[in-house]
């Protein structure tokens, strides 16, 4: 299939079959389609509406966002997950207002320049609203042209990489172009998935992988390194205003998040000499939690205590959080499945 007959078939079948009523597409601002496409970058559509609409309804502009203080926007985040995406949208914002007036610049490597956006968000931001004529990369366009042209390897390998935005370039057309990149998106997430339904397919007739009888080989899989194991303990204090968080530092896992302390060995001992805090150990055998990262397992072995003192130490990165009264902080997703657990124990 020639290059325009590639973007012809699938605009065809966008117009019938893809998705038009995205809470981002109206209006598909690109602040808009920038939160988006940041918030997709790891998360389904469906997961991801419900968390753009309270976003947009908190900071509907890029100013708000700029100004808004960082431990709102990770709220805003929490659950997500990735939580360096949400601390470059910010970044991001407070340049975009600080260099550019609050506008995206019109050039695409300004923007690929930008806090948290590569090339493919930024060919999307600028395509999906400006219709500039950009073509994009991310994964679900990965599987349908590694698919459609039986592309082989790992897509995270470089020379593989070059080998599909190559193609993704010479198939993406000048005219519609964002409607083709929401297109190419929605057929990789709708149609040509981990199952593709080939014959539902605008590709059908010119793909090389169809043709073989094995669209299943391509992309090829990452090569498998077993992920390493670590540990932790957390305590959970309860004083008589809640249950004491401290703030992660700025940087490595969950920073700027709220978590339960790290102790090792959390005894009593500890809690006196790190924390100057009077403690009492109420129970040091609860069900431990594991969480997956990308890079590494996370077993956290919690620890429940009781506070007796805690010399009235001030402290900006400590409070004392009780879920019924307070509004919720930004939480890594296993320590709320941590306190959650402490408010109705089984
Ligand atoms: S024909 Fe099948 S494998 Fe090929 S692009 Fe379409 S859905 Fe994917």
């Amino acid at each position: 299939m020639a290059p325009e007959g590639f973007a012809g078939a699938v605009l065809a079948w966008f117009d019938q079959h893809g998705r038009h009523d995205l809470p981002w597409q109206h209006p598909a601002t690109p602040y808009r389609v920038w939160i988006s496409e940041v918030m997709l970058q790891q998360t389904q559509v469906a997961t991801v509406i419900p968390y753009f609409e309270r976003f947009m309804a908190r900071f509907p502009d890029v100013e708000t966002l700029a100004a808004a203080d960082r431990d709102e926007v990770l709220a805003h985040w929490a659950g997500l997950g990735y939580y360096a995406r949400a601390r470059n949208l910010h970044d991001c914002a407070r340049r975009l207002v600080a260099e550019y007036g609050g506008e995206f610049p019109d050039m695409r490597d300004a923007v690929a320049d930008l806090p948290g956006i590569g090339r493919s968000t930024a060919a999307a931001i600028l395509s999906l609203s400006r219709d500039a004529p950009h073509a994009i990369l991310d994964g679900n366009v990965k599987r349908v042209l590694a698919r459609y042209f039986a592309i082989p390897g790992w897509p995270g390998r470089s020379a593989n990489e070059k080998a599909l935005w190559a193609r993704s370039e010479a198939v993406t057309p000048a005219q519609r172009t964002g409607d083709f990149n929401q297109a190419m998106m929605d057929l990789g997430a709708t149609v040509c998935t981990r199952q593709p339904r080939c014959p539902h397919c605008p590709l059908q007739s010119g793909c090389q992988a169809f043709a073989q009888g094995n669209p299943g080989a391509y992309p090829g899989r990452k090569p498998k390194r077993e992920k390493p194991l670590r540990t932790t303990t957390m305590m959970i204090i309860h004083g008589p205003q809640g249950i004491l968080l401290e703030r992660r530092p700025p940087t490595g896992i969950w920073a700027g998040l709220w978590s339960l302390p790290e102790a090792t060995p959390p005894t009593e001992d500890w809690a006196r000499d790190e924390r100057r805090l009077e403690i009492e150990l109420v129970d040091d055998a609860l069900p431990p939690l594991r969480h997956e990262f990308t890079h590494f397992s996370l077993t956290i072995q919690p620890v429940r205590a009781r506070l007796l003192s805690d010399h009235g130490i001030e402290d900006a990165d400590r409070l004392w959080y009780n879920p019924h009264a307070d509004s919720a902080p930004g939480l890594p997703a296993p320590v709320q499945r941590l306190l959650h657990q402490e408010e109705s124990p089984t």
